[in-house]
């Protein structure tokens, strides 16, 4: 492990200014309050769980089944709780400042594997392809079944802190009237960066990482600060994709995986590109869990949102899947001023995350 500078700095996203990150190595910033890591369960079926195979009966009917309802490896059943309703009430109540949408959407619970406790870097690439393209299969029907749908959100919690409630292995997709806020800021900005650069913010930041070389030296001093190396950021590289370790990431161990050529919508990957996403998510799951394994972790797509609002986003808009691990509990001061703190910092994190020997 090489040698490296303490940092103190805030750093500003490229994509969402508002969303800086302090990054802070210093060993005064330490220790915040550790996540707990979950006890993780590895049993292959547990009789009494409602996602086990054999226990069908128990969920709500399924909605779909991959490859097929009898054979099935991903099942996908209606949300029992869903926290929206397929009802359609008018309750349109506004009133001033207090602005209502209607919780209209769909709630579906994905079934990721048919074992009870297997963790996403222990799945197959085919398997993993076999996810992705549910998400994505669900994705395109969800968007045709309802013009009122605006975004599907796909999305996977692990542990409790990051608010799975069943240990089976499953993800979720909410379907909303409304484009969530931080995905409105992604679009924005991009197409601002877009307006001006006649390029993908996105795609910038890909080439950047890939081919960027600068030494940053201290103004007073003279001392070189930082040296910025090619690659310094690429966690793992396949033919099609790239996980990259963003320079102002606001979980310490956050990567995002991109697709290498601009693609603006998470429907256009083609069913033979799934297998390299399925490996390059396979590869950076593995890495994840050699350096911080049993943590807590959500992840999550990041697509353009169907409709007139952001047809204008297919050249300026990238989508991309971003894992955030859970480590530590947010403080007060991050919570209160909207300022992540990183104690380590996103090239030590990417340069222990790429050092990983994998079989
Ligand atoms: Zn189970
Ligand atoms: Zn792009
Ligand atoms: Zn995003």
């Amino acid at each position: 492990m090489s040698e490296q500078k303490s940092v103190r700095e805030i750093r500003i996203s490229p994509i969402v200014p508002s969303e800086s990150v302090l990054v802070a190595t210093a060993r005064g910033m330490r220790p915040k309050k550790a996540e707990e890591k979950v006890q993780r369960d590895t049993r292959a079926h547990v009789d009494t769980c409602p996602f086990c195979k054999g226990n069908e009966a128990k969920t709500p009917p399924t909605i779909k089944a991959y490859p097929s309802e009898q054979e099935w490896k991903v099942r996908i059943v209606e949300n029992l709780f869903p926290v929206l309703g397929d009802d359609r009430a008018e309750s349109g109540l506004n009133f001033g400042l207090q602005q209502v949408i209607d919780g209209y959407g769909r709630h579906e619970v994905l079934i990721d594997h048919d074992s009870h406790g297997i963790a996403v870097h222990e799945m197959s690439v085919d398997h993993l392809a076999l996810l992705f393209g549910a998400y994505q299969d669900r994705m395109k029907t969800l968007y045709q079944s309802d013009e009122r749908l605006r975004y599907v959100l796909v999305f996977k919690n692990f542990g409790p802190a990051a608010g799975a409630s069943i240990p089976h292995t499953h993800s979720q997709i909410i379907a909303t009237p409304v484009v969530p806020e931080n995905v409105i800021n992604e679009l924005e900005h991009s197409r601002q960066y877009y307006s001006k650069h006649n390029q993908c913010v996105f795609c910038a930041l890909i080439d950047e990482a890939l081919t960027f070389e600068a030494t940053i030296y201290d103004k007073n001093s003279g001392e070189v600060r930082r040296k910025i190396d090619v690659g310094q950021y690429v966690i793992e590289r396949g033919e099609k994709f790239i996980a990259i370790k963003p320079f102002a990431s606001r979980y310490e161990w956050e990567v995002h995986i991109l697709p290498l050529e601009h693609q603006n919508d998470f429907v256009q990957v083609s069913e033979a590109d799934m297998a390299d996403l399925g490996r390059v998510i396979k590869r950076t799951m593995q890495r994840l869990d050699k350096v911080i394994g049993g943590v807590q972790y959500n992840y999550f797509l990041h697509t353009r949102p169907h409709g007139d609002q952001f047809a204008d986003c297919k050249q300026s808009y990238h989508w991309h899947l971003e894992i955030t691990p859970r480590t530590s509990i947010p403080t007060g001061f991050e919570l209160g001023s909207d300022l992540f703190v990183s104690t380590i910092s996103p090239e030590d994190a990417a340069q222990q995350l790429r050092d990983v020997i994998l079989d």
